[in-house]
């Protein structure tokens, strides 16, 4: 028997392995299944070369559970006594200590700088032992024991069969990993798709009312996943039926990728564009990613690009350093390439799609749209891809390129400084007034309420030269689109004024709204009173409820514009109904207020151009005593329309209807309005 120390540097090698690693330690698994796997597809090489001439017999691999132990058999290609002392004993070790310290919270950097896969027992077990017969002729059986210390035991010893056990004796405080389920569902984890057969105990079946075993080996894993195969070999069906076995509780997905590369670098796989229901379910179901058939990690941030990361499915490729940090990983060529080749992929796919079944990706755009929204906005090279198949959606629900779009509009939505007014609603029955008049007038108007569609609309701006969206609310209809300068207003100011101030009066108070009142021109077949909100304003509250730093914005109340229509025979009617109530106090008045304004204008002028001391106190305290007085009559003014205008339950029935029209009336305004139009009916 042989006794040696374990050729590393550090003395204390095992407790690192067993702290630093904590989090991991479920690895081992993984990292001794592979090495079984390996060995078994080293032998059956050596078998096809004609090296190894025997029986290969089956080569399932065995993991199996006692009272204290894991054990994991193989029947590859075994190690000599020279061999575990070459690979085994002498780790290579540099600097061992500060990389360590560097990486404790990262056992997969620890072990693949280390190659210290098997040396992962550790972390789980307080002894190992390893049973091995190599396949090499008159090989002798070996046993290697170790019990966490750097000193070890190798002897000689009686072994039927070629291949290698590893015995792993569980830790005290790791006994979870003695329990049938949890070992199981590590298998499932890891080792689901690995190249050679893995059995775990026998297959059950229930007799008389319980469960028994047969003799038939457990074998957990597809030994070649649909990835590997040829896309020609397989059918639709296929592909949806591993998708379910991916994602059990999946909706079926909407259309799948088949990667297979060789150069410049390895990677096959499939991705699925998932149909998603929700944004919780977004983040649930990810990519996994898979070295050679061994599962690596969900985590695929850095190695595909981002907006491709709310796909579903498998990457495989043992080129991406999978041991290492990510940020290490961003940075590497490798990776790069590979993320460049799937974002191309993906488009080409998408692309075909569009091209060859236009109505099946029509058909399919509403859950497609958010990973191609999300691609253009956070790729530009996906932009200039996806720019061609992307599509708009009009109100009707018909689909547009955004080059047939463009041909669509570009007669009727031209303003007069030559921009294309893009016209969309977000929502179809809040804004359905909005988009019946803007229809009468010959627009056509988008659909834009998708989750990303906000942030769209400002990226198109950026995009499409001379190209402006307006939300089909955000003006009066006639000048949403302004196409002549020709302003027309029939109304003097000072009766619009009037109107306008009628009407403010009785705008009641909504919680975080404020309203600017105008009167406009709108034509007699419009509507009276008219809401509209600044396509600027509404979209700077907007995006700061996506971004942070604009809270300011957030904060602010909702600012809208109150529209009068001075040609609808009800304003008319209520200007009427003025002039023959006040409107001879009301001349009074404006005469009035005119003469101190002429007044206080020219005193105003004689002052231009002086300091405050230049002026006499007596001309200061004149232009004071004006404007107290001209103040006063505003005010005597305002008081004379409020009191008129509240006597006018037209008024604010107007208004009321306006609100009620974008869903702003509500509460005891709403149970007034009612009450209101009752009296008004009787
Ligand atoms: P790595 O697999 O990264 O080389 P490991 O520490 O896991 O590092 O294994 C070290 C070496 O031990 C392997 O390269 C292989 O030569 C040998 N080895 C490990 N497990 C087995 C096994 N089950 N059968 C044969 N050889 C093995």
């Amino acid at each position: 028997m042989q006794k040696g120390n374990i050729g590393v540097t550090t003395e204390n090698i095992f407790p690192v392995i067993k702290k630093f690693l904590y989090s991991d330690h479920e690895i081992f698994l993984r990292e001794l299944v592979s090495n079984a796997v390996d060995a078994t597809q080293k032998l059956k090489t050596l078998s096809s070369i004609g090296e190894f001439k025997g029986e290969l017999g089956d080569l399932t691999v065995h993991v199996s559970l006692d009272k204290e132990t894991i054990t994991v058999s193989d029947r590859g290609i075994g190690l000599t006594a020279e061999e575990i002392d070459k690979y085994i004993n002498q780790i290579a070790f540099s600097g061992a200590n500060d990389f360590l310290e560097k990486y404790k919270n990262d056992a997969n950097a620890i072990i693949g700088h280390f190659g210290l896969g098997f040396y992962s027992a550790f972390m789980v077990a307080k002894k190992v032992e390893i049973v091995t017969k190599s396949w090499k002729e008159d090989a002798k059986a070996v046993k290697w024991s170790c019990d966490g210390s750097p000193e070890f035991t190798l002897e000689e010893t009686e072994k039927a069969d070629r291949g290698t056990d590893i015995i792993l004796h569980i830790d005290d405080d790791c006994k979870e990993f003695l329990e049938e389920a949890r070992i199981s569902s590590l298998l499932k984890k890891y080792c689901s798709f690995l190249p050679v057969a893995i059995a775990f105990g026998k297959k059950k079946e229930w007799k008389d009312g319980k469960q028994v075993e047969t003799a038939e080996d457990n074998v957990i894993n597809e030994t070649t996943p649909l990835w590997t195969k040829k896309p020609s070999e397989l059918k639709d069906e296929d592909y949806k039926e591993f998708y379910r076995s991916l994602y059990p509780m999946s909706d079926e997905p909407l259309f799948w990728i088949h990667l297979n590369v060789d150069y410049p670098f390895h990677l096959t796989g499939v991705l699925y564009f998932p149909k998603v229901k929700s944004n919780i379910e977004l983040n649930k179901n990810k990519i996994q990613l898979y070295c050679n058939q061994v599962y690596v990690t969900d985590s695929v941030e850095g190695i595909v690009p981002d907006f491709l990361t709310l796909l579903h499915g498998v990457l495989d490729s043992p080129d991406i350093p999978l041991n290492v940090s990510r940020s290490y990983l961003q940075s590497d060529s490798n990776v790069k390439k590979i993320s460049t080749y799937i974002t191309k992929k993906v488009s080409d796919r998408l692309q075909s799609i569009f091209k060859n079944d236009r109505s099946q990706f029509e058909e399919k755009w509403n859950d497609l749209k958010i990973f191609i929204n999300y691609g253009m906005l956070t790729q530009e090279d996906f932009y200039d891809r996806a720019k061609d198949f992307a599509l708009f959606t009009d109100t009707e629900g018909k689909h547009f390129t955004f080059e047939e779009y463009q041909k669509l509009i570009k007669e009727n939505q031209t303003d007069k400084e030559g921009n294309l007014i893009y016209l969309y609603a977000n929502n179809k029955d809040e804004q359905y007034s909005y988009i019946d008049a803007a229809e009468a007038k010959g627009y056509s108007v988008l659909l834009m309420d998708g989750q990303l569609d906000i942030a769209v609309v400002s990226m198109l701006e950026q995009k499409l030269e001379k190209s402006r969206f307006m939300r089909v609310d955000s003006d009066v209809i006639d000048r949403l689109i302004v196409k002549d300068d020709a302003e027309k207003q029939t109304l003097p100011q000072e009766k619009q004024d009037e109107l306008s101030a009628l009407f403010k009066s009785q705008v009641p108070a909504i919680d975080k709204s404020e309203f600017t009142v105008m009167a406009q021109s709108l034509g007699e077949a419009a509507a009276p009173v008219v809401i509209t909100q600044s396509e600027y304003m509404r979209r700077m509250k907007e995006m700061a409820n996506i971004q942070a730093g604009m809270s300011f914005y957030g904060e602010m109340p909702d600012m809208f514009n109150l529209v009068l229509n001075t040609d609808h025979k009800l304003i008319k009617e209520v200007l009427q109904r003025e002039e023959t109530a006040c409107g001879n106090d009301l001349t009074s008045l404006n005469v009035q207020m005119n003469t101190l304004d002429t007044e206080r204008k020219s005193l105003r002028k004689q002052h231009e151009g002086k300091k405050q001391d230049e002026i006499p106190t007596a001309e200061k305290d004149q232009l004071e005593s004006l404007d107290k007085q001209w103040d006063e009559l505003k005010e005597k003014k305002n008081g004379l329309l409020t009191a008129f205008a509240g006597k006018q339950p037209v008024v604010r029935q107007l208004i009321d209807l306006a609100l009620l029209q974008n869903g702003m009336l509500k509460g005891e305004a709403l149970t007034r309005f009612v009450k209101r139009s009752i009296e008004l009916i009787g």
